[in-house]
């Protein structure tokens, strides 16, 4: 190894520690890579410096642990350490409405194409439209629906419907709503997931209704640069998302139990309420400021919708996960 190089931690490797251990979070391959207390303290001190310095400081020994992080490619060496500045870490959103999720059941009697109208108006890049089992819409409003959506910023549709709609999603209508990402089919004879020639994932599940509890699990984790950012200073799951439930009424999630209006009451505008203080307080609930996660190496890729609650000065989050060793087992 040249002695007279530096070290330095390739800049969208990110080191991060909390109460159950340190994580290096290589957003560009978008892994997690776990590592000991010491090895996180050791990789901080020795960024950017010589390997002479470093070797003068920690002894022969540490090669073997900078072998071990030039082999993971968490970090290189080079003459000119100070020619990799920090990724800066402002966030700027084009869009002022990330997401949004529409309930449509046999109490809906809010107007669709509308809300679809003003959220498109918004910028709405991800649109979730989840049809109740017990919903009496016809398969021609399903298509107006749909039809609705064809000139929009729509990005990505998910569409959750039971599965007696199936025959709507022909070859002919997939080519023709290319926003389609995926759709679940619920009350199928068979859990199975698949993705179709289309690049829809289709997923089939037995149960007549979607669960909202989620379980906080390794494979909601999302990690890119863009949401690690966006989880330093905001609620990754929650931040530029509305969701209107099959009764009209507007919540940050479907299953949240507080709400800002019902679209029943027709003083009520769906992008004044989606730029009222009230309805974005809890955007900006990043998990640095929530109680348990705070301390959590997962802190920023854990995307969690749950609802949180403010108590004695305190944010905490009402579906935790159960404790930081399952999901770690989850992780690995
Ligand atoms: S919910 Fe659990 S895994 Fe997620 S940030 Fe909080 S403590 Fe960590």
């Amino acid at each position: 190894m040249d002695k007279n190089k530096y070290l330095r931690v390739y800049t969208d490797c990110y080191l991060v520690d909390g109460d159950n251990g340190s994580l290096i979070y290589d957003l560009s391959r978008k892994k997690l890579l776990s590592i000991s207390q010491t090895a996180y303290n050791i990789l901080k001190e020795i960024d950017g410096k010589s390997i002479d310095s470093i070797i003068s400081k920690f002894g022969n020994e540490i090669i073997k642990i900078i072998d071990y992080f030039l082999m993971e490619e968490v970090c290189f060496l080079t003459d000119s350490p100070t020619s990799f500045p920090k990724i800066s870490e402002d966030i700027y959103f084009e869009n002022e409405c990330y997401s949004a999720i529409l309930g449509i059941g046999t109490s809906t009697n809010y107007d669709y194409i509308k809300v679809i109208n003003e959220l498109n108006q918004l910028g709405c890049q991800m649109l979730m439209l989840s049809f109740k089992s017990d919903s009496d819409i016809t398969s021609e409003e399903i298509l107006n629906i749909f039809k609705a959506t064809t000139n929009s910023f729509l990005r990505c549709i998910d569409v959750v419907i039971p599965s007696s709609f199936e025959n709507i999603f022909s070859k002919d209508f997939l080519n023709q709503n290319i926003r389609i990402c995926s759709i679940t089919y619920l009350g199928s004879e068979q859990f199975k997931t698949e993705e179709n020639k289309f690049h829809v994932l289709i997923k089939r599940i037995k149960d007549e209704e979607l669960n909202w509890t989620e379980k906080i699990v390794r494979a909601n984790f999302t990690f890119s640069l863009k949401s690690f950012m966006e989880s330093k200073k905001y609620n990754i799951a929650l931040n530029r998302k509305i969701c209107i439930d099959e009764f009209g009424f507007i919540r940050n999630y479907i299953n949240h139990q507080e709400h800002f209006g019902n679209l029943s009451d027709t003083s009520t505008s769906i992008s004044q309420v989606f730029r009222s203080p009230e309805f974005q307080k809890k955007w900006k609930v990043s998990n640095d400021l929530i109680e348990k996660c705070k301390s959590c190496k997962f802190r920023y890729c854990c995307f969690s919708n749950t609802d949180l609650h403010y108590s004695n000065e305190k944010w905490y989050k009402v579906n935790s996960c159960q404790d930081f060793e399952s999901v770690k087992e989850n992780a690995n």
